[in-house]
């Protein structure tokens, strides 16, 4: 075992080492990084001998070749990579969520939306505020958006959805961005005609799929219906009409998100069956967020997250197995970190990039108009708390909006250099925090990070991740690399220079 703890600072090398921290990931196996993001792998034997002030040549040369010696570094390459890798903070942002209504057909036992009873039409945007989140969301800095209809359930106020739609394509003729849309849907809803519309209009469609049918079932009530026959009813049509238009179904296809409850960490294997069995390429393991009705329930769905990371790394076994026999699926959490480890790049998943994407990166547009820094910002408002409110879609200016004290306090907190515990942290390079999820859960947007449960999940899939990749396994290696390739889903774009 190392006889060092964990640390940021620079090994005593005779000051030629970047600064660098360092983590055991397995048995005779440390893992060193740099602010650079380069990576590598020393044994406990390596390390010492650094500590001591040596760096016999054959180490020398290993480190080098990863940028770790000070001076046989090419800084211009580094200063184009790192400037390459940031390039999201020059867009402004890029997804645009609205929310068309809170009605919605299921009651789903954690539902982070709060949802609303089908009769609160109350709830419902109407086309004039649809209008005027179009009209801010088009003076972005950002050359692409994707406008993205949340709820409730949208199916529930689809003429406002196709209200924004037509209006957005429209309006969009005189910025000429690139431009998508995505519906978030249960599906349940789902009949031909708006099936043909959202067809016909490149709506590109995500739904959630907890799990196996009967897991699927009480987790997401549909009142005298089957919520999974339904949802993958609805997999199943839009999947056919994609093939019929001559589409790749590996590259075009309905993704679908679990929530993974207490009551899913039984059943990993059952559950990648399940996605791969709807034809899913992608399952993104995402844990219970406490938002929302998730607050109230999570005496029955929440747990502790090292059971997390046991279901986790059931679950990515057997998704690389299930590689290794040919199917072609990936774990999501699992693709955004080896992006990073990997290529050196990094793929602006806004929950998972330093700083976040409040704000800067994303906006909530509420049925009301008011606009919140993210997704969770606007679901905490349904619980009273009006924090990352900033401003509504009738009075607001963009300009405004991206200075405010709020949005300017969460890019700080949001920025792993200047956070107790990432700071020091071996994953700092590849890492992200939410702090809504540290306001919700410890009070402030800055939280303490080592008791903050979405550090654990991360710190668990890296540790996970690196520990394969020290298993040195050509096969497994392969099937990473592979997750690390982003293909362009061109059919989507609309608008711009390049959308077809
Ligand atoms: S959130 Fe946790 S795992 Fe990620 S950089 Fe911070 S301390 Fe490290």
């Amino acid at each position: 075992m190392l006889q060092f703890s964990e640390s940021a600072h620079a090994a005593r090398s005779p000051g030629r080492l970047v600064p660098l921290r360092f983590r055991q990931v397995a048995d005779d196996v440390v893992l060193l990084t740099s602010h650079f993001g380069d990576w590598v792998f020393v044994s406990p034997q390596e390390l010492s001998t650094l500590y001591q002030g040596e760096l016999p040549t054959e180490l020398e040369e290993k480190l080098a070749e990863r940028n770790f010696i000070v001076d046989r570094l090419d800084r211009r390459a580094l200063a184009d990579r790192l400037s390459r890798k940031r390039r999201f903070l020059r867009f402004g942002p890029n997804l645009h969520i609205l929310v068309v209504t809170l009605r919605c057909n299921e009651t789903c036992v954690y539902c982070h939306a709060s949802r609303a009873d089908m009769d609160a039409v109350d709830t419902d945007m109407s086309p004039q505020t649809a209008e005027r989140c179009i009209d801010l969301a088009l003076q972005s800095t950002s050359g692409r958006l994707t406008f993205e209809f949340q709820g409730g359930e949208p199916l529930v106020n689809f003429p406002v959805m196709q209200h924004a739609i037509e209006y957005a394509t429209e309006k969009n003729r005189a910025y000429g961005k690139e431009i998508e849309f995505t519906l978030v849907s249960n599906l349940a809803l789902l009949d031909d005609a708006k099936l043909d519309y959202l067809v016909e209009n490149k709506v590109q469609i995500c739904t959630s799929v907890d799990g196996p049918e009967k897991l699927h079932n009480k987790q997401r009530v549909l009142p005298s219906d089957n919520a999974f026959q339904r949802a993958a009813r609805g997999i199943e049509r839009i999947n056919a009409r994609y093939l019929a238009l001559g589409l790749d179904p590996v590259l075009y296809h309905v993704e679908a998100l679990p929530t993974i409850t207490r009551a899913a960490l039984d059943y990993p294997k059952e559950l990648v069956d399940t996605f791969v069995s709807l034809g899913c390429h992608s399952i993104f393991l995402r844990p219970v967020d406490p938002f929302g009705f998730a607050g109230k329930t999570q005496d029955k769905i929440e747990y502790d997250r090292k059971r997390y990371h046991e279901f986790y790394r059931s679950a990515v076994d057997y998704i690389l197995e299930r590689n290794l026999a040919g199917t072609r699926v990936l774990e999501r959490y699992a693709a955004i970190f080896l992006t990073k480890i990997l290529t050196g790049d990094d793929p602006n998943f806004l929950d998972l990039r330093s700083p976040g994407g409040a704000g800067i990166g994303q906006l909530t547009y509420n049925y009301d108009g008011s606009i919140y820094t993210s997704d969770e910002g606007r679901m905490l408002r349904e619980t009273g708390d009006e924090t990352f409110r900033i401003g509504h879609v009738s009075t607001a200016r963009y300009r405004e909006l991206m200075l405010s004290d709020t949005v300017r306090s969460l890019v700080l907190a949001s920025n792993l250099d200047a956070q107790p515990d990432c700071v020091t942290c071996t994953y700092n390079p590849y890492c992200g925090n939410k702090p809504e999820h540290s306001y919700r859960t410890q009070g402030s947007i800055f939280g303490r990070t080592r008791e903050s449960d979405i550090c654990a999940v991360h710190k668990g899939i890296q540790d996970y991740l690196f520990g394969k990749l020290a298993e040195n396994r050509p096969e497994i290696v392969d099937v990473f690399r592979r997750w690390t390739t982003v293909r362009e889903r061109e059919h989507y774009l609309q608008g711009g220079a390049t959308a077809s």
